[in-house]
């Protein structure tokens, strides 16, 4: 049993997280129950942010949020100094209504509304990441018409893609974010915003995928970058002040994973930067990263209670709990696995292997196969790790199921951050007919 953060087994046998019996937490507040050690977020966050200190490069970490957003998680990660990336006016309201400083914001997307581009120049937004020419000249209109300036990046494929444990090389890069290297789009967008009055270019962003346990894909994705801001500082003498290597560092979800110490990805980037640096006689810029999951995601753990039981003779035992593809969708969505125990039974010997089901009307709503555990019974409950990411943002009333609260938990206190939906949330937007359409 592999056990992350602060989490440990009280003298009771129960799972405790951040000081906290987890079991009190499922009394307290009721299951499913989504449950933050903020602790390990705050030592990742400042494993990203004093790596740069130490090596003595200018960066921002920015908080990929889309992760998990909520206006707590905002200000925790505001008060250990990090950044914010949002992708939707939603998340940017969310970042606004935490206090968070809009400076520090970062306003991803590959199809940004007008409505959007206007809330955020009205915010007094960071920078924007500029995905595609339709952005760039609706931004430089925008802002024309506000009388506002902006400071941009844009978005860069690089050619590179990481699937988890190696890397494709894409000639004809095939994705729906970015200017494409290879065909020339990213020269014609800097031609482009040459010519604009109220977009300045900050400098070049790219983000590679997602989950990945190596440092090769960002230092490949680095000497990409820094090659086209060589032939951009000879042909149009101009030099980004900011280069973004984006997020996607690997977090353990279950033993098959083996991830690096997130100050190992930090100092190889900043080496394979240094070294471009000093081949093409350039100032360092800053370099800025975006971690989600590796900030959030094994500081998530997923309280249910255990309900039904079925066994299908010589086949498979199914146990059953009191949410599933509705707070996690990751495993029926792409496969994502995850181990999980029984938080009340932490010194019982496994005894049988069951598969986790949820209790959505979906065969394929199934959290995890084939689970060695103790002897379960109705009311056990059952904590799944790693669900701190994509979790809850991913989160939906599929059944008309409630959305589960979210606690944060540190040095034995808890402290509720998103309450538990109620059925009257869910019908709150539900007009009755009226008139318009007749009731006999
Ligand atoms: C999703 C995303 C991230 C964060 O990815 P993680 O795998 O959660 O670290 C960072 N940058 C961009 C542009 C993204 O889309």
């Amino acid at each position: 049993m592999f056990l992350h953060g602060t989490s440990t087994v009280n003298n009771k046998g129960h799972l405790e997280i951040g000081g906290v019996d987890t079991i009190d937490l499922a009394t307290n507040y009721g299951t499913p129950l989504y449950v933050y050690d903020v602790a390990l977020i705050k030592e990742r966050a400042q494993g990203f942010i004093k790596t740069f200190d130490k090596l003595g490069v200018k960066a921002q970490v920015a908080y990929a949020s889309k992760a998990f957003s909520s206006i707590a998680v905002f200000q925790l990660v505001e008060e250990e100094g990090l950044s914010l990336d949002v992708v939707s006016g939603g998340e940017l309201y969310t970042a606004i209504a935490a206090g968070f400083p809009v400076e520090r914001i970062h306003f991803h997307g590959n199809n940004k509304s007008v409505h959007e581009i206007e809330m955020a120049l009205q915010a007094g937004i960071g920078c924007f990441v500029v995905d595609n020419f339709y952005e760039l000249t609706l931004l430089e209109e925008t802002c024309r018409q506000l009388q506002k300036k902006a400071k941009i990046l844009i978005r860069i494929t690089p050619g590179i893609e990481a699937h988890t444990h190696d890397y494709i090389l894409t000639g004809q890069e095939d994705s729906k974010f970015g200017f494409d290297l290879q065909s020339g789009q990213a020269d014609e967008a800097l031609k482009l915003i040459q010519t604009f009055d109220f977009v300045e270019l900050l400098g070049i962003h790219s983000h590679i995928g997602s989950q990945i346990f190596e440092t090769t894909g960002f230092i490949m994705a680095a000497e990409k970058l820094f090659e086209k801001i060589n032939d951009w500082n000879i042909k149009f003498k101009y030099t980004p002040k900011v280069v973004n290597l984006g997020g996607g560092f690997g977090i353990r979800y279950t033993s098959e994973d083996d991830p690096i110490p997130v100050s190992r990805y930090v100092e190889e980037i900043v080496a394979a930067v240094n070294v471009k640096v000093k081949e093409y006689n350039l100032e360092m810029p800053e370099i800025w990263i975006e971690p989600g999951r590796s900030l959030v995601g094994d500081a998530g753990t997923t309280l249910y209670s255990i309900g039904s039981r079925k066994e299908v003779p010589n086949v498979r035992k199914y146990v059953a709990v009191d949410g599933g593809m509705s707070d996690n969708i990751r495993p029926a969505l792409y496969e994502a696995k995850y181990e999980a125990v029984i938080a009340n039974r932490m010194r019982d010997e496994n005894e049988e292997v069951v598969s986790i089901a949820g209790k959505c009307c979906e065969s394929g709503d199934m959290l995890i196969w084939d689970l060695p555990l103790p002897k379960s019974t109705s009311d056990d409950i059952l904590a799944v790790f790693c669900t701190g990411a994509y979790g809850y943002s991913m989160a939906n009333n599929y059944n008309r199921i409630p959305r589960p609260a979210v606690v944060f938990v540190e040095n034995g206190q808890a402290e509720l951050v998103v309450k538990r939906e109620s059925y009257e949330d869910l019908v709150k937007l539900d007009v009755p007919l009226k008139k318009v359409i007749k009731q006999k």
